[in-house]
């Protein structure tokens, strides 16, 4: 049995008590973030943290990252340098997770084996005071089921995972809707493992210059034009979603006949260019990554067969937006030759 937690004002301590509880013995709590829903556990606990594992079905080769509510605890669980322990008051909390040297305490299943930890100090309230009142710091992935979009909203938290944990936190929507961005600050130069709700250029306005393999930009291995990857995909809604990168060619597609079976996904902008069903994912980057993944969801729902989306301005958070959207496509189309490659994959299907 799942308790749903309600935090309407005079429910709020009594739940996040009850949460907190939860985790204290061992269970597994849904809370919200910043960034997306979490599926928590005692980090100090192996019993506990094979329970995320298993409600997510995530391969045991997928480690988790470590959230915090103080730097207390920080310390708890990793080592950490002077100059780094400078810059990570400055940023913390924020939705900026960084990889450093893990200390004992933390069980090998949490980083799969690695001596390494990803550390996490969320800056969302409820997240925090109930990091705060289990007392341990609590290992959290994405609360969706391995490979599935992640989850921004309470109410598909409860459908996705009713009866898989201990209890969800009932908390609506979260702020950002993309996962927070992974930096490695265990070697120089520091790099970034996964781009996300936090800035490239706020990174470096504290840790100066980093590296950014071309992986970052969610495209598998190199940016090859095509990438029919099923082998690759991730956050991906089970329908199959097409993303054209040129805009002329966007607006060309959802304008045409050829477009009747897909649901289109756009910018304010390119909506009045479609000429079937269409959700608005909003102007700009920032609107469209809080709205992404809860639109894969309404895709998955829809009747029609298939989804196409475009590209967003790679700009703050529009880096970690495209990475999403890079891995959640059956098919980029990077350029006009391609286009055809549509057709190819309507005939298999
Ligand atoms: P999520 O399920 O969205 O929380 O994903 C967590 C991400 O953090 C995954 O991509 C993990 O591979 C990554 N991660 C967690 N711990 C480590 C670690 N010790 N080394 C490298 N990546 C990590
Ligand atoms: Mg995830």
């Amino acid at each position: 049995m799942t308790e749903i937690l309600n935090i309407s004002d005079n429910k709020y301590y009594e739940s996040i008590k009850r949460a907190a509880e939860i985790i204290k013995n061992g269970g597994t709590v849904v809370f919200p973030t910043e960034t997306v829903y979490g599926l928590g556990a005692n980090a100090y606990s192996e019993d506990a943290c094979k329970k995320i594992f298993e409600a997510k079905k995530r391969p045991a080769d997928n480690p988790l990252i470590v959230t915090v509510s103080n730097f207390e605890m920080v310390n708890n669980v990793c080592y950490i340098d002077k100059d780094i322990e400078e810059k990570m008051k400055k940023i913390w909390p924020s939705p900026l997770t960084l990889l450093l040297k893990k200390k004992d305490v933390i069980p090998d299943i949490v980083t799969s084996g690695m001596d390494t930890v990803c550390v996490r100090f969320p800056d969302n309230k409820i997240a925090l005071d109930l990091i705060e009142a289990a007392g341990v710091p609590v290992a959290a992935p994405s609360a969706n089921i391995a490979t599935r979009p992640s989850i921004v909203d309470s109410k598909d938290a409860i459908k996705e995972l009713d009866g898989r944990v201990d209890a969800i936190i009932d908390a609506g929507r979260v702020k950002f809707g993309v996962e927070s961005t992974i930096l490695d600050v265990t070697k120089k130069p520091y790099s970034l493992l996964r781009p996300g709700a936090y800035s490239v250029e706020d990174i470096e306005a504290v840790f100066g210059q980093i590296y950014i393999s071309p992986v970052a930009e969610g495209y598998k291995e190199s940016s090859i034009a095509l990438t029919p990857g099923m082998k690759y995909r991730h956050y991906a809604p089970s329908k199959k979603l097409f993303l054209i990168e040129n805009e002329e060619e966007f607006r060309e597609f959802i304008s045409s006949d050829r477009s009747r079976e897909f649901l289109v996904l756009c910018s304010a902008d390119n909506a009045k260019y479609a000429k079937f069903d269409k959700i608005v994912l909003g102007k700009n980057a920032v609107e469209a990554a809080h709205n992404l993944f809860y639109d894969f969801r309404i895709l998955d729902q829809s009747d029609k067969k298939y989804g196409v989306i475009q590209a967003f301005p790679e700009k703050g958070i529009g880096f970690g937006l495209m990475n999403r959207i890079r891995k959640a496509s059956f098919l980029i189309i990077k350029d006009k030759e391609n286009i055809d490659k549509i057709n190819e994959v309507l005939n298999e299907s």
